[in-house]
Order: structure tokens, then sequence, then C-alpha cells
């Protein structure tokens, strides 16, 4: 696949954080900053559309089309992707046409993708929408699935010395990107998710589906508690959190993946479940543009 313009692999790099709280639990820990790739194209779902790209290719695709809401990393991702290596592209969008367009959409129809609004009802029979389009290369929503997977177990290359982590922790939508990190890690690194969903408990199960025999056996772990209310869902706490990662250490995140998944981070390590001597890899899914709906959600207090 043609890589799009402004998408900068060189520019990715590991930052060490600096913290009175990691000194004082004799902790490590670096975070992969995938969220330099690309402004728009978040870290994340760049590497999981790779291989779905050349599967489309492979088999004489010339559009492909995928699900999304409003400010979908997902779909604006596609619509980049699907530009630079030459497909038509399709977003299927959850919920009525609204007066004005999002900034998310905006810069997908931007980079040539088709809209379909269609109501929450309607949307969640996603093989009945499927039937309106003819020769098209369909991807779940959020790039669900095995060659997403594959594409994300690609994110390690990036890690020079990434066997001598103890721990890999990262956001979970879907839950491929972790598969695709348990895929490339060893059986003595530990691999923690969290959930950005509340009670999204079926995870489990549908990490393992993406997962071959020799994988199913290694054990991961997805956390559950910090969801901060749900999925795109946020409060003052996780606000301020956000404000104190870009002062102290400089580091941007967003409030949907990013800011939920670091705050686990630090808790676990204030609280020993990561032990003394651990050597964290934080991966920095990227996802910045989701920041733009902020001004249209209500905080919870
Ligand atoms: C989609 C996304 C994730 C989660 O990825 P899954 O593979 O769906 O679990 C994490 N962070 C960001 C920024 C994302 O856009």
């Amino acid at each position: 696949m043609n890589v799009p313009d402004n998408v900068n692999f060189q520019k990715i790099f590991l930052q060490q954080i600096k913290a009175d709280w990691l000194i004082e639990n004799n902790v490590e820990l670096n975070v992969l900053r995938l969220d330099e790739i690309h402004p728009i194209i978040s870290g994340t779902k760049f590497f999981k559309l790779k291989y779905y790209l050349k599967d489309a290719q492979d088999k004489g695709f010339s559009a492909i089309a995928s699900f999304g809401g409003a400010y979908s990393n997902h779909i604006v991702a596609l619509a980049f992707a699907c530009r630079n290596a030459g497909f038509k592209s399709v977003g299927i969008i959850r919920g009525e046409k609204p007066k004005q367009l999002s900034s998310t959409l905006l810069n997908a129809k931007e980079s040539g993708m088709q809209l379909h609004f269609v109501s929450r009802i309607d949307y969640l029979n996603k093989n009945n929408i499927k039937q309106n389009f003819k020769n098209i290369y369909w991807i779940e929503e959020g790039g669900y699935g095995t060659l997403g997977a594959q594409g994300a177990s690609e994110i390690i290359k990036c890690v020079k010395d990434f066997p001598q982590y103890t721990h890999i922790i990262c956001a979970v939508g879907t839950g491929t990107t972790l598969a695709g990190l348990i895929q490339t890690s060893s059986s003595n690194q530990k691999v923690i998710g969290v959930s950005v969903m509340k009670n999204n408990y079926e995870l489990q199960q549908k990490i393992q589906q993406l997962l071959n025999k020799k994988d199913r056996k290694k054990s991961f772990t997805v956390l559950h508690n910090f969801h901060f209310g749900g999925y795109g869902k946020c409060t003052n706490k996780l606000i301020d959190f956000m404000h104190e990662l870009q002062q102290q250490h400089q580091l941007p995140t967003d409030f949907v993946y990013t800011a939920k998944a670091f705050y686990a981070a630090k808790q676990i390590i204030i609280n020993k479940i990561i032990p003394s001597n651990s050597r964290v890899l934080f991966i920095h899914t990227g996802g910045l543009q989701g920041n733009s709906s902020l001004p249209f959600i209500i905080i919870i207090s």
C-alpha cells in the first residue's frame, strides 16, 4: 500500500516518562508515540488497515467501505488510506446527517469518502446495509479482524529493544490492536489492555478469536474499571489528568482512548500491580483528532 502523504514513520519515537511516582516504585515507563505518524490518521488505525487494503487489492476490489460514528478515528483513517492507495471509499455513518459535519467527517469527505448516514436503529443491522452496495470490500467497524491484528502486530517493529520490556499497555476498543501485540510478545511479557467501554466483558473472547492456537496459550489482561463512564464519555478528573500529562510531560492524549489507558497505567504502577524493577512500554495509539468532539460532549462531574 502506498504511504499517505505526511505519514512519517521516522517521526515515531520513544518517550521516557520522568516522574516521582515512577522513581518511588522503581519502574521505567516509555511511551511509543504513534500519534506522531500523522495529525489525523490515528497511529494504530493506520497499522490495522494495511492488510485489509492489500486483501482488497488482491481480490480485485476498487472500493472499500466500513462503519463508524461522526468522530471515528477508523473512518477518517480509512478515507485517507484509500485515497492514497487508489481505492474509492464509503463510510456508513451512525445517526442522521447533521446540519454541519464534524471535522472528522469533513476530513474524510475531503479525502474523497462517500458518506452514507443511517439511523441509529438501522445501523444495528449491518448485513442489511451491506446489501445496498455491490462490489465493495467491507471492513468491520473499528477494523476488527485477523487482518487488522496482523497489521497491528507490526507496531512493535518501531521498538528496537522490545524484548527488554516486561509489560506492554495499550487502550482497547475492539481488541484488535491488543491481539496484534499479544502475537508479537513473548510469553514472559505481560500484555495489558485498558477497555474504554463499560462492561465490555466479551472482549476476552473477541481477542481470543483473533489469535491462533499457539498465541491463545499466552495470558493477557483486560482492565475494565478505567472507562470513565463509558465509550466517548469523559469526566472532569480525566480532563485534569490530560492537562497534567501535557504540562508535566509534554504528552498529548485523547479523551476517548489514550488518556484513559495512561491513567490506568499510572494507577497500576502506583498500586504495585506492576512490580518494582519493571520496564513498561505504553503504546500511544494516537487518536488525537477525536478531541475535536470535546466541545460537544457533556462532561460528567
Ligand atoms: C481504535 C483505537 C484504539 C483501540 O484499538 P482496537 O484495536 O479497536 O482495540 C486505541 N487507541 C486509539 C487512539 C484508537 O483510535
